[in-house]
């Protein structure tokens, strides 16, 4: 990439203000809803919701079929949707199959159903090494997979947001959905990592 001088090595917290100022002179955003929207994603919407779509899908088969056919739509009847989850593909996790997700171009993320993402996501170490090598990088953040086991990695658009349906762990047959709710993390739901019995 060639230098312009536009400023385009600036930190990115510096040029999304400049951008925002920019924005806000032009009459073109109104900053109160902008700090609206953001304290929204940092404190209350997050991985709970995930967690509450992944719970009701364990636990009602009906709902896990609907799910996995249109995962916006069973989403939205939990009461999540908004910027960011337009279309939210569901994939599940077995013994044989494992998925996980990324944004190779920069951070696209289901929104109303994570929250806003980690920094590691973000991290175009992560973002470029994941896709060619999946088991190492997920090795290195603590999940180990058989190599029998096929792993898919999902890229992440402003089209398509995927959320990973981890699997249910042994051990929990005889805990409720709401009991499930707390066990279900972000890093199962983006796939690196699994759910654990309590
Ligand atoms: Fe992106």
């Amino acid at each position: 990439m060639t230098t312009t001088g536009s400023g385009e090595h600036l930190p990115p917290a510096l040029r999304t203000e400049a951008l925002e100022q920019l924005l806000t002179e032009r009459g073109l955003i109104d900053p109160k809803v902008m700090n609206g929207i953001i304290t929204e994603y940092e404190t209350n919407v997050g991985p709970l919701n995930g967690a509450r779509v992944v719970a009701k899908a364990w636990t009602d088969p009906d709902y896990r079929r609907r799910l996995l056919e249109d995962g916006t739509a069973a989403i939205k009847e939990l009461g999540f949707s908004g910027p960011q989850g337009e279309h939210i593909v569901v994939v599940e996790n077995t013994p044989s199959q494992h998925h996980v997700v990324v944004c190779t171009l920069c951070s696209c993320y289901p929104w109303p159903v994570l929250g806003l993402p980690p920094s590691w996501y973000k991290d175009p170490a992560y973002r470029s090494r994941v896709v060619r090598e999946p088991r190492a990088v997920l090795s290195e953040m603590g999940l180990e997979l058989a190599d029998d086991v096929r792993i898919t990695v999902h890229d992440s658009t402003s089209e398509v947001r995927w959320l990973v349906l981890p699997e249910r762990p042994a051990g929990t047959e005889h805990l409720t959905e709401e009991e499930l709710v707390p066990l279900v993390s972000r890093d199962a739901m983006v796939g690196v990592a699994k759910v654990e019995a309590p």
